[in-house]
């Protein structure tokens, strides 16, 4: 049964390291018990030094996914009648621009065809705009790595733009998190958030996020409470209390979750966040030269706008949608493509987080591709492509 279990190498869930396998094993702990308190108050700890966010800043680990996430940044920060702008990347910026209009805000998108990423110049143009009819911009949203497109956007001129402008920026990093260089404090960024199954390395089921003072605020000044389940002001003494090595109940939390979280983080800063980035931009490298040796093209054209955390390439000619399942059979899991617009056209290779620190695991994957490549009759080089791989992998 566990022979036949693919690697899974699609971009979230991911392979998870045999500590937080370990971690979330366990006879399952009361959310009271002193082993959760104390892996709980540590996690908030580490999230912090994981975004690279200040002191003053709030993390706040709920159970639920990214989409969860994304409705708490929303929920808490944004209320009807306000003035947001989207930096629109593809399928998860969409559902942001769509939550956005459901909380009531008018929403300001800035697109781009699938793979491209607006240029920051427009979000200027956008902030004057929404000056010229009297209105102010609350916050400015951006998808960090869109995994619909494996198109990344840079958080940090946006981050300084929103500040220069008075409004909140928040930054969905699902795809991202851990795993491309994000620097909440040095930025000046309000509000970073991911879900546990991608670069963080967990199985799915945890909402996490760190807020800043001034997305705190924004918060305190709402005139109507958001939604009960989402809401910061009930959330937040429970994690003040839990940093404190102290017990508190809100709503039961995924408590093995939380046991592997503080394991996975330990892990991911055992070296350092520089290490940690370094991991991921040598682990993409590899895996574009791979692509590259197998005549292969990234959806992003730019290679400045390719992210570190997934390969989104386009069928080469006379290959199709059913790749994926060639590739599965060969023993690897990938992803189809997502995008509504160039679905058909592409698939999704995941290279995040412990995947990165097995190199059998990268020459499976690239083998595969390779053997589903030359089903097709498509010249494949599988060794040319492995090799290619190790080498940048050693670089
Ligand atoms: N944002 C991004 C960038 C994502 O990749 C995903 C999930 N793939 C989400 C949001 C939604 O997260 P979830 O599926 O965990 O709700």
């Amino acid at each position: 049964m566990t022979s036949r279990r693919p690697l899974v190498m699609i971009p979230g869930p991911v392979e998870v390291s045999p500590a937080v396998r370990e971690a979330y094993a366990a006879p399952p702990p009361g959310h009271l018990a002193p082993e959760l308190i104390e892996a709980f108050g540590a996690s908030i700890e580490m999230l912090r030094r994981v975004w690279l966010a200040p002191a003053s800043s709030q993390p706040f680990i709920v159970p639920g996914s990214g989409t969860t996430a994304m409705e708490t940044a929303v929920q808490n920060t944004v209320e009807p009648g306000d003035t947001v702008i989207v930096v629109n990347t593809g399928y998860f910026s969409d559902r942001l621009a769509e939550m956005l209009r459901r909380a009531g805000a008018a929403v300001v998108e800035l697109t781009a065809i699938p793979g491209e990423v607006p240029n920051p110049s427009r979000a200027q143009g956008a902030f004057e705009d929404v000056a010229r009819t009297g209105r102010r911009v609350k916050a400015l949203l951006a998808t960090h790595v869109d995994t619909s497109t494996g198109a990344m956007c840079d958080p940090r001129p946006l981050a300084a733009l929103a500040r220069e402008r008075g409004a909140l920026s928040i930054f969905d990093g699902v795809c991202a998190t851990a795993a491309e260089r994000f620097e909440m404090d040095a930025w000046g960024a309000d509000v970073y958030l991911t879900a546990s199954q991608k670069a963080i390395g967990l199985p799915a089921g945890l909402a996490l996020l760190v807020a800043s003072d001034r997305a705190l605020a924004a918060r305190d000044a709402r005139s109507v409470a958001p939604p009960l389940s989402l809401d910061w002001h009930a959330w937040r003494p429970i994690m003040q209390a839990y940093e404190a090595r102290k017990p508190a109940y809100f709503a039961t939390p995924p408590t093995n979750l939380v046991l592997a979280l503080a394991a996975g983080l330990a892990e991911i800063l055992r070296g350092g966040m520089e290490e940690r980035f370094a991991l991921h931009q040598r682990g993409a490298r590899a895996m574009r030269a791979a692509w590259s040796a197998l005549g292969l093209h990234h959806v992003p054209a730019r290679p400045d706008h390719r992210s570190v955390t997934l390969s989104a390439l386009r069928f080469p000619p006379r290959v199709d949608a059913t790749l994926v399942s060639r590739i599965a059979e060969r023993g690897v899991l990938v992803a189809g493509g997502l995008h509504p617009t160039i679905r058909s056209e592409y698939f999704r290779v995941g290279h995040m987080g412990y995947a990165l620190t097995r190199p059998d695991f990268l020459m499976r994957t690239v083998e595969a591709v390779a053997g589903g490549l030359a089903s097709f009759g498509h010249a494949a080089d599988a060794e040319g492509a492995v090799s290619a791989m190790l080498r940048a992998l050693q670089s």
